[in-house]
């Protein structure tokens, strides 16, 4: 089992993690794909009250917990309701887009409308697995976008091999007021797209991989004023910590390299990062 990695030097200002799955951090439900970094993330998790300590005594005062599935947007909506630093995303995720009939798409709306839920999401198109029909990928995303729309929430995406697509549905579609590109996987090309339509783009721990320098390249054309910064936790930990389960409290990590490709002071980035969470979420 991979042991949690140790805490990062305390950032010099506060911040929140845009995109988590406290869920599975937690061990209340089992990860639907069985991954064997989300198990041991499992293993070694242990409350919410815990982890959002951790995450506080390195400045990460406040974080957006995000559903998959009925269950989960279920558990993250209530989650939401009894933590004030929490906020939550609900949605169908694209793997299980043909999960996402009317009636479950009612409940969605139904908890997308609850004070402290102020996302629409992960929803999105996912090129990368096949689990779901792109058919039925597509219908599900344009039904979140209509959601989104009508309950005035934020719009998280998962993008994953789909950058066209997803750009082409958002235009044909309309966007709703507030597009996050969850995890942000483009490059600079895709950056500049995302600038010039007023998307945020969330930032996530492979910007720091060696390997990566197409999303360091996209993050230097980022606006600041367009940037978010997220850990997707339990999944894709920053380096040094790759195949470790990730928390919110490596978040200043992924925003300190973020600062250095910027060429811009730490609390500078991580004000900004808090201004544009409460634009695109709503004040905490
Ligand atoms: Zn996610």
């Amino acid at each position: 089992m991979s042991e949690l990695p140790p805490p990062p030097e305390p950032l010099p200002g506060e911040v929140f993690d845009s995109h988590c799955h406290l869920d599975i951090m937690v061990a209340r439900r089992q990860a639907s794909s069985g991954d064997p970094v989300a198990l041991a993330a499992q293993a070694a998790a242990a409350t919410v009250e815990s982890i959002l300590d951790e995450a506080r005594a390195v400045g990460v005062t406040r974080l957006v917990t995000v559903g998959y599935d009925l269950p989960s947007s279920r558990w993250n909506a209530e989650t939401a309701g009894d933590h004030r630093d929490v906020y939550a995303g609900v949605a169908i995720h694209p793997n299980e887009a043909h999960a996402a009939t009317p009636e479950v798409l009612a409940e969605i709306e139904e908890l997308a409308r609850l004070p402290h839920v102020r996302a629409v999401g992960e929803t999105g198109l996912d090129y990368f697995r096949d689990w779901a029909s792109r058919e039925d990928q597509h219908a599900s995303f344009r039904a979140h976008i209509e959601i989104a729309k009508r309950t005035g929430r934020a719009l998280v995406i998962h993008d994953r091999d789909a950058h066209d697509d997803v750009i082409a549905v958002l235009a044909d579609q309309g966007a709703p007021d507030v597009v996050v590109f969850h995890s942000f996987s483009g490059d600079a090309e895709l950056a500049k797209q995302c600038a010039e339509a007023g998307y945020y783009m969330s930032f996530s721990g492979p910007v720091t991989y060696k390997n990566a320098g197409y999303l360091r390249e996209a993050a230097a054309v980022a606006p600041p004023e367009l940037m978010l910064v997220e850990t997707d936790a339990p999944y894709l930990p920053p380096t040094p910590h790759r195949g470790r389960p990730n928390a919110p409290y490596l978040i200043p990590l992924t925003l300190r390299c973020l600062a250095e490709v910027k060429g811009m002071d730490v609390a500078a980035l991580a004000a900004a990062v808090s201004a544009n969470g409460e634009r695109a979420f709503g004040a905490w």
